[in-house]
């Protein structure tokens, strides 16, 4: 771990939102894009950049949740996976760039999906089932089905400063 991270780790501190572990070959304008679609869930993510990854992992991004005793990094599950993200149980999601929809929004969605929740079918949703068709915002809807699989924790409705795809 970096002197950077643990200090941001310091900060974070455990017992207030999920630590999560961000793949270190992420750019710094990646990195930003990540945290920017962290963000749209406030207070129950933190981001780490300096998760350590498999040098067979060539060509995948990898978040890691680690408020749990174990983590892992990568899965040849999605290697040929055409989505823009996957969500692989609640500990590991894969991150790719190469499509049109902007890094932060399949970030916060695939963040979404890692808190627990599914995808929905009401359009303003963040965890709507076709990504790209929302503004960037946690909706009324995503709250109540943040609220349903964490019990006891609370989210409020935001929105990204920038409201648009
Ligand atoms: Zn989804």
């Amino acid at each position: 771990m970096t002197r950077a991270a643990l200090l941001l780790l310091l900060a974070s501190g455990c017992s207030s939102g999920t630590v999560w572990h961000v793949d270190e070959r992420f750019t710094a304008s990646e990195r930003q894009d990540i945290a920017r679609g962290a963000d749209l869930w406030t207070a129950p993510v933190d981001l780490v950049f300096d998760a350590h990854v498999s040098a067979f992992d060539m060509d995948r991004r990898v978040i890691v949740k680690v408020d749990r005793a174990t983590m892992e990094v990568a899965s040849d599950l999605a290697k040929d996976n055409p989505q823009a993200g996957v969500t692989l149980g609640h500990t590991r999601i894969l991150l790719r760039t190469d499509i049109k929809t902007p890094l932060w929004y399949v970030a916060a969605h695939e963040i979404g999906h890692g808190l627990g929740l599914d995808d929905l079918k009401d359009p303003s949703a963040l965890m709507y089932e076709r990504p790209g068709d929302n503004p960037g915002c946690i909706s009324v809807a995503d709250t109540v089905e943040f609220e349903r699989v964490n019990e006891g924790l609370r989210i409020r409705v935001s929105c990204s400063s920038e409201s648009s795809l």
